[in-house]
């Protein structure tokens, strides 16, 4: 057992953090309001680790919610950074970088034939909403319960992990008149959509999904509930819209899309893309995509968006990520669920556990979790003990029951079994 941790740079610099953010963080799931206590402040990462201000170590399942899918500070994602950054960071002009980037995404998402640049998700999102509703010349939106596509106001009903973390069904703010324009069914449950559609079809824009659910935990979507999505959107001439600014290159290198065998109309893609930058991305079928201006009426824009840093960061990062190496990730990802589901049945507590490529996610519920409303039923308290009993032993996971986890290429075989390692002492510390 490693010896106890000193938080003590971490708690002085927490503290002068609460006086300058909101929770002295600068995105509410960071503030570990949903296990209890304080967060740590991070000094710097390499590989698969983690280091905080007082030098303990962490192995790292969080990996900057996602988008380091090489890991820590991987060498040829800090070259091309370098190269780049010689040459100036930003200039608000065309540059060869984006187009080899969007080139880069295309070969592997051929659906996404025209895409745009932008710095977020959540930009990603609220464009691709905005496009969707001139497209189709219709107001309202579908999504689902516990699905987060960022924080615009269209999206923050029933919006998944950060918001359920702290209690928030709905932010306030936004207007009721917005609010009232955003349907919501439960996940994997066809008939829901079939009803709204029977009752709303002609009104609805689009259907907004996370094709794999990683904001209530992760939650795979049933076989046969994409592809009804799909001829549902097309039966009343909605647009089907896949969020796969989590999925993306993560459940497969051409995102979940690929993986489930579903094309969309249109999709958001952020995380992996940047390579730890601030890169997201919508695209989708060509003629949708000439809508924007400046082809089309359809307006928005970015002062930094395609920036060269970025886009050097996202093209050294999916340059790497072969096939070959996201299958040896993917197979990892396999081995730490089949290591936790052994460690879970040998201490007799309630577990269900999948993933898809390098995306992951447990509960401690026995029967496995095909909705938000079943992920509640989980035993949250038991996570909340498990989350710190682990960071006590130094492995990091998201602090929240409600999020998914992530693998990358630096977890090798010797991370994964110390991982499981302390992951075991954890749940016989957190059980009793
Ligand atoms: N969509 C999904 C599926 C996400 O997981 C997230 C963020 O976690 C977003 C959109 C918003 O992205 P960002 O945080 O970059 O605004």
């Amino acid at each position: 057992m490693l010896p106890l941790r000193s938080g003590r740079q971490s708690a002085a610099l927490m503290a002068r953090a609460r006086d300058l953010f909101p929770g002295g963080v600068n995105s509410p799931v960071r503030s570990f309001s949903g296990v209890g206590g304080d967060p740590f402040v991070v000094a710097r990462g390499a590989g698969a680790r983690i280091w905080d201000a007082d030098d303990n170590e962490y192995i790292d399942y969080v990996l900057s919610w996602g988008p380091l899918v090489l890991g820590h500070a991987a060498p040829v994602v800090l070259d091309a950074l370098r190269e780049a950054m010689a040459r100036g960071t930003s200039f608000g002009i065309p540059n060869g970088l984006e187009v080899a980037l969007a080139e880069l995404i295309r070969e592997r998402m051929p659906h996404v034939e025209m895409m745009r640049f932008v710095s977020s998700g959540t930009e990603a999102t609220m464009s691709a909403l905005r496009l969707a509703r001139a497209a189709t010349g219709r107001d309202l939106l579908l999504k689902f319960d516990g699905c987060y596509h960022g924080h615009g106001d269209s999206f923050l009903v029933r919006a998944g992990s950060g918001v359920a973390t702290l209690g928030l069904p709905n932010s306030p703010g936004v207007p009721d008149a917005l609010a009232a324009l955003t349907l919501t069914s439960p996940f994997n449950d066809i008939a829901a959509v079939e009803r709204l559609f029977a009752q709303h079809g002609e009104r609805i824009a689009a259907i907004f999904v996370e094709p794999a659910v990683g904001n209530a935990g992760f939650i795979a979507p049933d076989a046969e509930f994409l592809p009804a999505l799909r001829s549902i959107a097309d039966a009343h001439g909605a647009l089907l819209v896949f969020d796969e600014v989590m999925t993306g290159f993560r459940v497969a290198i051409g995102g979940a899309a690929a993986y489930y065998g579903v094309t969309p109309d249109l999709t958001t893609l952020g995380k992996v893309i940047g390579g730890g930058l601030p890169v997201a991305a919508y695209g989708g079928r060509r003629e949708l995509m000439e809508r924007i201006a400046p082809t089309g009426p359809v307006y928005q824009a970015g002062t930094l968006s395609g920036n060269p840093l970025a886009m050097a960061a996202g093209i050294a990062t999916l340059g790497a990520l072969t096939p070959a190496l996201h299958e040896s990730i993917a197979q990892r990802t396999r081995a730490l669920i089949e290591g936790l589901r052994h460690i879970a049945a040998r201490h007799g507590v309630p577990f269900t556990a999948d993933c898809a490529g390098s995306m992951f996610g447990f509960f401690f519920r026995a029967e496995p979790v095909r909705s938000f409303a079943d992920a509640r039923t989980a035993d949250v308290e038991l996570f909340r003990r498990f989350f710190h009993a682990a960071l006590e032993r130094g492995v990091y996971l998201a602090p929240s029951a409600f999020e998914a986890g992530f693998m990358s290429a630096a977890h090798g075989d010797a991370e994964i079994a110390a991982t499981l390692e302390r992951l075991d002492a954890a749940l016989g510390h957190a059980r009793r």
